[in-house]
């Protein structure tokens, strides 16, 4: 999927979707996982995205998809090595997105040290919601950030409890990939992950950016 990026001329397909685990230690901690000395990456493939009042897909593969809210970060300028003082110029845009994830999967593939690759992404499993320039976004660091179910909260956080924030995230990731126009980093969900229904419509929020809208079939 082709998606609109500030500040990039025309639509454009990520070439990469950078995750980040574990940066909340709220979350981390309803995982029963350490919280992590340097950030913890995964990726998912761009046939993964869906946009702004889409579909979610739950695959025939999983029994129990969950929901991660997170602030989704698009890169403007590539580069390699980037550091932290210099790692903001380099975002484009800010959005609000969803790391779906086949916990079912993820489970069995921890549990015998397998990669995540197929329980986080299946088609679909990264809604993406418009994005804002970056230049119009101001204390990205301190906004809320929401998950509603049909109208319900589920989770709830702030983007000041990232343990690695947005400048650390593209620095640190920017020593192993080389960054490019396009391309997208989830900077991880507070806690409140869960599993959503068929028929479900989720509302993922970040304060001062469109909501994403979608509804799982
Ligand atoms: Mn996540």
């Amino acid at each position: 999927m082709k998606i609109n990026i500030p500040n990039l001329n025309g639509p454009i397909q990520p070439g990469k979707i950078i995750c980040i685990g574990r940066n909340y230690a709220e979350h981390a901690k309803e995982m029963q996982s350490e919280v992590p000395k340097e950030p913890m990456i995964f990726l998912k493939p761009a046939t993964s995205l869906v946009g702004n009042e889409g579909e979610m897909i739950i695959p025939h593969q999983s029994n129990e998809v969950h929901h991660e809210v997170e602030l989704v970060v698009a890169i403007g300028v590539g580069g390699k090595n980037i550091s932290e003082d210099h790692a903001l110029k380099h975002v484009a845009g800010y959005a609000v997105g969803l790391d779906m994830t086949a916990r079912d999967i993820q489970a069995r593939a921890k549990k015998s040290g397998s990669p995540w690759s197929v329980a986080k992404g299946f088609d679909t499993f990264a809604p993406i919601g418009d994005f804002v320039a970056a230049e119009n976004v101001e204390n990205v660091q301190k906004r809320q950030i929401t998950l509603k179910i049909n109208g319900e909260i589920r989770q709830q956080g702030q983007t000041e409890d990232m343990i690695f924030p947005v400048s650390t995230l593209v620095a640190y990731a920017s020593t192993i990939f080389s960054l490019e126009p396009g391309d997208l980093i989830y900077t991880g969900t507070p806690e409140g992950v869960g599993p959503v229904q068929r028929g479900d419509v989720l509302e993922a929020a970040i304060e001062g950016l469109p909501i994403l809208r979608v509804t799982v079939v």
